[in-house]
């Protein structure tokens, strides 16, 4: 094996090389607490407020609606926690969708034991939410509508700026967890009319283990994080400098090269699924062919188990990700393809590439023909296969 194609960008990046050596400087002599008066602390602060104003120019923003997580999961938390807890008073009712990430879904199952109501809306079968059904479960007594703005597994892109504008005049908070969509997909806060946005560096060649909650000026939020009074008083933690740092410049690299980076990977993506559908028998595409992230490609196979497909093609030297949350220690498809409407059986059966922007059109040709031949082993050693070609020449 003498390739190497990593095809699970929707999972993680790698560190861009540009954002290491501005991160660098921040671990060795720059480890002053941003908090203090010396000048180290001083210069901490300042590179600090230069990243929240390069996340600010990339999404829209005000430099002081920027605020400074732990990651894409804290983000989420604490937007919908932080929303219900400070706003109870006015209502107990949420609404989100059936495909959110679990940084989203298992926050609203908590509140739920805590005594808030959840309208689960569910996507049609594209993968897409039907802005109609969001506003239907919108009540007077709605506090908090969360819809993402694009799918980690099935890279389907929801309809945010419609939701945005039919939300205007009521006074549930919107939220969006635009994990996904930084560096794949223009994001403009204003021109989305979203409250409130989660983000994180790892999903766009930065560091792993930080990320960003815009809350738009005026909206209410409790804290999640209690303790000192950084980030305005609003989240507690000595700051992450280069974390952050990291975080800046990788935000400002994937906004600035997005319509090179997206149009490259939308071809490849094109092409790949293009041959798949083409060349693998009882092949299916998951999610909108079209209103999709520019990188992500989720097929379904029919008769084979998709645990099997990444093993051997890890064998192959080709990292991709499954459809199922076996990896999490549970045998049950993942909620997404489900949520589509695929049989149980049918959705064991999937496999998701994410494209990124170090792929290459030289990668397609060894993709396509490694999962043609590995489909075709998996199938010849399927039973389900085997059962369906002898029903098929019994019918005919
Ligand atoms: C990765 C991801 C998250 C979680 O972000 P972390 O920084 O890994 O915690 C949340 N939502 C979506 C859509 C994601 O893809």
């Amino acid at each position: 094996m003498s390739k190497l194609i990593y095809l699970d960008n929707a999972a993680t990046t790698s560190l861009d090389p540009e954002v290491l050596e501005a991160m660098i400087p921040w671990l060795r002599s720059g480890y002053g607490n941003p908090s203090s008066i010396y000048s180290i602390g001083r210069d901490a602060k300042k590179a600090i407020e230069d990243a929240r104003l390069k996340v600010a120019e990339a999404i829209g923003s005000k430099v002081n609606e920027i605020y400074f997580t732990g990651s894409g999961s804290e983000a989420d938390n604490w937007a919908i926690k932080g929303i219900a807890e400070a706003n109870s008073d006015k209502g107990r009712h949420l609404v989100t969708t059936n495909i959110e990430h679990h940084a989203v879904l298992h926050v609203y199952e908590y509140l739920e034991k805590r005594g808030f109501e959840v309208t689960y809306v569910a996507v049609e079968k594209n993968g897409i939410v039907d802005v109609d059904k969001i506003m239907n479960a919108v009540r007077e007594d709605t506090i908090l509508v969360s819809v993402m703005m694009a799918n980690n597994e099935i890279g389907t892109i929801q309809p945010i700026a419609e939701i945005g504008e039919r939300l205007a005049g009521h006074k549930a908070v919107f939220h969006t967890d635009a994990v996904q969509a930084i560096g794949n997909i223009p994001v403009d806060v204003r021109a989305l009319r979203v409250d409130m946005l989660s983000l994180s560096a790892h999903k766009f060649h930065g560091p792993k283990g930080v990320g960003v909650l815009f809350i738009k000026r005026g909206v209410k939020i409790e804290n999640l994080m209690h303790g000192g009074g950084q980030e305005r008083t609003r989240r507690a933690s000595t700051e992450n400098t280069a974390g952050i740092v990291g975080l800046g410049v990788a935000i400002k690299k994937a906004v600035d090269n997005l319509p090179e980076n997206a149009a490259k990977m939308q071809k490849i993506r094109d092409e790949i699924i293009g041959r798949v559908l083409n060349e693998v028998p009882f092949a299916i595409l998951n999610g909108d062919r079209v209103r999709r992230l520019p990188g992500n490609a989720n097929f379904a196979f029919r008769f084979i188990e998709g645990e099997g497909l990444l093993l051997f093609l890890d064998m192959y030297g080709i990292m991709a990700s499954s459809g199922s949350a076996c990896t999490s220690g549970s045998l049950d498809p993942s909620h997404v393809l489900l949520a589509l409407g695929l049989e149980h059986e049918i959705a064991h059966g999937s496999l998701r590439l994410s494209i990124g922007t170090e792929n290459d059109f030289s990668d397609i040709d060894y993709v396509v023909e490694s999962i043609k031949t590995i489909v075709q082993r998996l199938r010849e050693m399927s039973p389900l296969y085997d059962k369906y070609l002898k029903n098929k020449i019994t019918e005919d």
